[in-house]
């Protein structure tokens, strides 16, 4: 069947992506669910980071592809043996397909599954296919099993949590990545406890959800540094303690005062690795530091080895929160609707999927938190 989708042809072209329009709408042919797929109407995705950091270049995916892994639809279709899924169900992606018997999987790890990642590298869905072409009918790549940033799209459900009706299809697409990773990375990966001090480093998307996962955990205190003054006021806003703006103000001494001594929990989500040393400089003996971020793979990070011994501390990585989807997003969602983990605070801007090349623009020069692109 025919549908219009935000194609990435050419990784690496310049900003202002207004003008260079490194995304291209382009009218796509989708092939029908295979064994355990589902064709789903995207209602409305968000535009993440690593979507940017696959446009500019420092997370390379193979191209072309149809981008976007943050979303959110209804199940028009269900391939063979998708038995859990019927037509009009609404559901959250989850950006890693978890296959359910590998090590990781069976280890209750399903954000490391090893055909997951082997299937999200090679640009396919779980099952080895490839749905997408183009009109000259030459392959174009799934985006980590996702490509929300189109009308339609097929994925395997086990890249999908089923959700209820009654939450707004522009909240619940933030649960797919920037909840899921930033409030797991607190919850899952850091165990923060309520009463331990946090220090968030970074106040975009993952940054702030975070921000809202320490503060329903009852972190105290809790730190945000960010070099954004609106940032740094909506983290206020949204319950934390202090805040750093690291422009001014030194972000290791300014944690280590706030929290007397350094933090308990430190997360970084920059994706930067001097951002990361910070972090783990603003600990306290026996401290954690938790990324979340995506630096370039070529970038390194050292600390005193002798650190890590003498003064007990540890450095954790976070992907997808350390998340177990179907347990986790039910959770969250409940906590948002209970008030206690305000989300909706998180999206700042609704797009139509032609105006998502400057959305990118916006969120690259640090205008925007959550942008979400919405299809009728
Ligand atoms: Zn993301
Ligand atoms: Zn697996």
């Amino acid at each position: 069947m025919k549908t219009r989708g935000a194609v990435l042809r050419q990784m690496g072209l310049p900003a202002p992506y207004a003008q260079s329009q490194p995304l291209r709408i382009e009218e796509l042919e989708l092939a029908p669910p295979g064994s355990g797929e589902l064709l789903v109407k995207v209602l409305a995705a968000g535009l993440c980071h690593s979507d940017l950091s696959v446009i500019d270049g420092s997370r390379p995916r193979v191209m072309p592809m149809v981008l976007g892994h943050e979303a959110c639809g209804e199940v028009l279709q269900c391939g063979p043996g998708a038995a859990d899924f019927a037509p009009g169900d609404r559901l959250v992606f989850s950006f890693v397909p978890s296959c359910g018997h590998c090590s990781p999987c069976a280890e209750g790890r399903p954000a490391l599954c090893e055909p997951g990642a082997a299937a999200n590298t090679a640009g396919a869905l779980l099952s080895g296919a490839r749905h997408w072409s183009d009109s000259a009918t030459a392959l174009v790549h799934h985006h980590l099993g996702v490509s929300g940033f189109a009308h339609m799209t097929v994925v395997s459900a086990r890249s999908a949590v089923k959700i209820g009706r009654d939450l707004p299809a522009e909240i619940a697409a933030l649960f797919g990545c920037a909840v899921m990773t930033g409030v797991g990375a607190v919850v899952n990966t850091a165990r923060v406890a309520a009463g331990e001090s946090v220090a968030i480093f970074g106040l975009g998307g993952i940054g702030l959800a975070a921000l809202l996962g320490a503060h329903a955990s009852g972190a105290w205190p809790l730190v945000a540094v960010d070099v954004v003054p609106a940032k740094l006021e909506l983290a206020r806003a949204l319950g934390a303690s202090h805040t750093i703006d690291a422009r001014n103000e030194a972000p290791v001494a300014g944690v280590r005062a706030a929290t007397r001594g350094g933090a308990h929990h430190a997360l970084e989500s920059v994706g930067s690795e001097a951002v990361l040393a910070q972090a783990y400089a603003a600990t306290r003996r026996g401290g954690t530091t938790v990324t979340a971020g995506l630096p370039h793979p070529q970038k390194m990070f050292s600390v005193p080895a002798v650190s890590l011994v003498a003064e007990e501390r540890t450095v954790k990585g976070s992907y997808m929160g350390s998340a177990v989807p179907s347990r986790d997003l039910p959770r969250y969602i409940a906590l948002y609707q209970a008030g206690r983990l305000p989300v909706d605070r998180l999206l700042t801007h609704r797009l139509r999927l032609d105006e998502i090349n400057q959305g990118f623009d916006r969120l690259a020069r640090g205008e925007a938190v959550r942008q979400v692109v919405l299809f009728d």
